[in-house]
């Protein structure tokens, strides 16, 4: 019989698929959406974004950026250039600490 987890943000019982996190230096088990709510993931997946955004960016439109020609399709690929790598480095956050009994 396997022993019932329990969430360490939400002190519910962990049914579905359960990740190991290591707040303080001690372990505690999460729900999914509970561990996206993880401040240190969060961070560390903001700081990647940031960077590998900021690099895609300038390979990608900086040329236009510099030259002063903005056009309209930069209001949304800018934000975008920043959102995939957030995801890309929150999903494999995600999968690293996905807890397999
Ligand atoms: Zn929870």
């Amino acid at each position: 019989m396997q022993k019932s987890l329990i969430c360490g943000r939400c002190k519910e019982t962990i049914n579905g698929s359960t990740y190991l996190v290591s707040p303080n230096g001690s372990s505690e088990y999460r729900h999914f959406w509970c561990l996206l709510a993880y401040f240190p993931m969060l961070n560390r997946s903001l700081m990647a974004a940031g960077l590998v955004g900021t690099i895609l960016i300038l390979l990608n439109q900086g040329d236009f950026i510099v030259s002063g020609n903005f056009y309209r399709a930069l209001i949304w690929k800018i934000p975008l250039t920043y959102i995939v790598p957030f995801c890309v480095a929150t999903w494999g956050a995600v999968t690293n600490c996905k807890f397999i009994d």
